[in-house]
């Protein structure tokens, strides 16, 4: 299984590592070319803006029609990327999830902190408590807005951070700063589903 992280800019590095703890094969996605390669993608961290810059026109729209296509995970800067809506200030997005969110919500004061979350599996009922999670963030943003169908798969509080939609997951924090694998690890089971289907 080959798995792209997007490695323009931001925190791409430390998704690699954990990526190779858990025994997927990596690439570093600098051309987008290379989208033809690989299995999955991870978004990172680092700054939305730059990244839509260092994409320009025609790797963004490469981006658009991968996201659609195969699984995608976005952190941080890359949950940002894939929302439908994007605010503070308002910014284009490859609209690959219905939901609305805040870039830097949490103001200069708190912009980055390490606080305990819930994790919510996969076949959670609705009401599930979750598992403990600690979660790392830095000038994060915040989902002000779940679309129809889009799971929530953590949270901060009654604050959603981290959802899914198919093949499209994004999380507000920063899972690959954290020793807990779990996250990754729903990432990489999303997509050995999305290759099992691809294969039936
Ligand atoms: N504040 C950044 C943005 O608006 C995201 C921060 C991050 O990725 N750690 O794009």
């Amino acid at each position: 299984m080959k798995i792209g992280v997007l490695a323009l800019q931001g925190d791409f590095d430390a998704h690699r590592k954990r990526l190779q703890e858990l025994g997927a094969e990596v690439v570093l996605v600098k051309k987008p070319e290379q989208m033809d390669e690989i299995d999955g993608l991870i978004i990172p961290g680092g700054e939305s803006g730059t990244f839509i810059r260092l994409l320009g026109d025609a790797g963004f729209e490469k981006l658009k029609q991968f996201v659609r296509a195969k699984p995608t995970f976005g952190t941080c800067a890359g949950a940002i990327l894939l929302a439908s809506e994007v605010e503070n200030p308002v910014q284009q997005g490859l609209g690959a999830l219905d939901i609305g969110i805040r870039r830097n919500a949490y103001g200069r004061q708190i912009d980055s902190s390490i606080r305990p979350g819930r994790f919510h599996s996969a076949d959670a009922e609705p009401d599930d408590k979750g598992s403990a999670l600690e979660m790392v963030f830095i000038r994060a943003p915040k989902i002000e807005r779940v679309g129809p169908g889009v799971e929530v798969i953590a949270t901060d509080g009654d604050d959603p951070v981290a959802v899914r939609k198919g093949n499209v997951m994004a999380a507000t924090f920063h899972p690959e700063l954290s020793d807990d694998t779990r996250v990754h690890q729903a990432f990489l089971d999303l997509v050995r589903g999305q290759r099992t289907k691809g294969r039936q």
